[in-house]
């Protein structure tokens, strides 16, 4: 398969000027810093179609459409994503760049990178054999030498030029060194190591090949680790330290994850045989996905008890959150990492720990309490609860939240009902802090969806329901399903029921699931829509439309209430944003209006 190299997409997003683009479609004027015109995707008499030039993007005060570039091309032209690209790079003057992925001539020669790194993986680990230094340095911290040879440790000396003294004495490619990182030509042309006086870890990939290498230091260099930079062979965020040896182990219902590379080799030693590390950058949803392959509820996290640890672990949490996975999380006494902590305790206290873990938000509450400080000072009172309002508004299942809402009541004596009513104002204000000038077009889309409330989504989902079953008068109800549906999530899964709608077929819960079963983000919709179907909910298309009336008014509110609080910060002098701004005033007068009478 060949693909667009990503770096190209990068610059056609920079350059493709989205003036230029709308302007090959619809005919606009500049006003102030805008450009303005009537928009091309619902019919207007007065323009409320928006360009902005500095994000490069567009959006309409009208029917809320908006995007990019590539977004803009794809609807106007009905052109799917590669196509859209295409036209741009076209237009201007980029020269397309393919790569190559999964080609089996790829194949082959990537294997003379691993049989390069296995080599000096053997050259590093026959000088750990030959040295005392680093034996004495790593039995010094427990680590034994079954343990070294089982990770295969190797040790980078104090010269400058071993291995590229050993690479040439060998008569081996050099240039290859160069691209893996392991040699460095300096700026006399000269080459030296990359590694010196460090233990090295070779990093094997779940093929058990070595992709890179990290060396930690043994003379307190500054650099505590340095890993090889990334190469053809060695993606960062795509790996985990030691998932070859959970693999080896046969393991797939538990996966433990631990920042460094010496936790990894002394849990490992004291009978934890689950355990993997990120490679020294934040860890990724790649790295995420990785994990997820050994099981979806047994993913724990342990980190070092300090702050720069208990940040990390938000962080981490955050990035599973996003494929919908809550890791397990274990709590360290503070100052101690893992490795500090089976040396000390062993394992039995360890699986206590393991067995005591708790989901993110037990971990961000027992943090919050212990951030409480006994003053009497406003100022840190009001910062405290700051923090409690921010840890509550972070809790996105309304079940969970109001657990959590008595539970600070309790522990700080604050009222429920208050805390409620100061949440909902901190919820507007959290919203109001993202309708900045500068967001881009990410923080719109999402603004967007977040106009849709939970019950919006019921709805939807008795929507798709009521579809897959084929019931008389459903026809009339499309449109208006539709309103809301554009910025759901639950879109591709209505568009399938609603296509076998049209032929007359209803649609089975098995059908849903063979359709959607390979597809990470729509099961979990599916699962929920099922779970639904089950219930067999009776509902008339008569009580339906009247729910989805008044829902679909309520969310045009919203809408128009953004609208004008975005209009607000705009270039007030603008003759043209206040003429939007008075437009949308009076549309919001009139649905509230539509509201009372219905
Ligand atoms: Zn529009």
């Amino acid at each position: 398969m060949s693909y667009i190299k990503k770096e190209k997409i990068e610059q056609i997003k920079e350059k493709a000027d989205i003036v230029s683009v709308v302007s090959d479609h619809v005919s606009i004027k500049r006003s102030g810093k805008y450009y303005i015109g009537n928009c091309p995707f619902h019919s207007e008499k007065t323009p409320s179609f928006f360009l902005y030039p500095q994000t490069n993007t567009f959006h309409c005060f009208g029917c809320g459409k908006h995007g990019d570039s590539i977004s803009f091309l794809m609807d106007i032209e009905s052109l799917d994503y590669i196509s859209a690209i295409k036209v741009l790079a076209e237009k201007f003057n980029i020269q397309l760049e393919y790569e190559y992925k999964n080609g089996d001539f790829r194949k082959v020669n990537l294997d003379k990178y691993y049989e390069f790194n296995s080599f000096v993986s053997k050259f590093y680990y026959k000088k750990m054999m030959e040295n005392s230094i680093p034996k004495k340095y790593l039995l010094n911290r427990g680590i034994s030498q079954k343990s070294i040879n089982l990770f295969m440790l190797g040790y980078a000396d104090n010269n400058w030029k071993s291995l590229y003294n050993e690479l040439k004495f060998k008569n081996l490619d050099i240039n290859i060194a160069l691209e893996l990182g392991l040699i460095i030509k300096t700026k006399n042309n000269d080459f030296i190591d990359r590694f010196r006086n460090r233990i090295i870890f070779p990093i094997f990939n779940k093929n058990k090949k070595i992709i890179g290498f990290g060396g930690r230091t043994i003379v307190n260099d500054k650099a505590k680790y340095l890993n090889s930079p990334e190469s053809v062979i060695f993606k960062k965020g795509d790996n985990l330290y030691a998932i070859d040896k959970v693999l080896e182990n046969n393991i797939r219902d538990k996966i433990l994850i631990v920042e460094g590379y010496m936790d990894v080799i002394s849990l490992y030693q004291n009978g934890v045989n689950y355990v993997v590390a990120g490679l020294g950058t934040a860890f990724t949803e790649n790295q995420a996905r990785l994990a997820r392959c050994f099981s979806k509820d047994n993913i724990y996290l342990c980190y070092d008890g300090d702050n720069a640890g208990i940040n990390a672990t938000k962080k981490t949490a955050s990035v599973f959150n996003k494929i919908s996975i809550s890791p397990n999380i274990l709590t360290l006494p503070y100052g101690l990492d893992p490795d500090d902590y089976i040396k000390k305790f062993g394992l039995i206290e360890f699986n206590k720990l393991l067995k005591n873990s708790e989901d993110i938000y037990e971990f961000n509450y027992i943090n919050l309490k212990k951030m409480k400080k006994d003053t009497v000072s406003v100022t840190d009172n009001a910062i405290f609860y700051e923090k409690i309002l921010k840890f509550l508004f972070s809790i996105t299942t309304s079940v969970l939240r109001d657990l959590y809402i008595n539970k600070v009541s309790n522990e700080f004596g604050i009222e429920v009902e208050s805390l409620k009513e100061d949440l909902s104002k901190f919820n507007k204000s959290q919203i109001n802090n993202e309708t900045n000038d500068k967001e881009d077009l990410k923080k719109e889309v999402k603004i967007e969806n977040n106009l849709l409330t939970n019950n919006d989504k019921k709805l939807l989902v008795l929507g798709i329901i009521l579809t897959m079953r084929c019931i008389d008068g459903m026809v009339m109800y499309f449109d208006k399903m539709n309103i809301l549906m554009k910025d759901c999530e639950l879109l591709d899964v209505f568009n399938y029921v609603y296509s076998n709608f049209q032929d007359n077929t209803i649609t089975t819960p098995a059908m849903l699931i063979s359709k959607f079963k390979n597809n990470i983000n729509n099961i979990k919709l599916v699962e929920y829509v099922i779970k639904c179907y089950k219930q067999n909910i009776n509902i008339s298309s008569t009580d339906y439309s009247m729910l989805l009336d008044n829902a679909i008014i309520n969310f045009e509110i919203r809408k128009v209430t953004l609208n004008i609080e975005k209009l607000k910060t705009m270039d007030l002098s603008d003759e043209n944003v206040v003429k939007n701004l008075n437009l949308n005033i009076k549309r919001l007068m009139s649905l509230h209006k539509n509201l009372k009478n219905m």
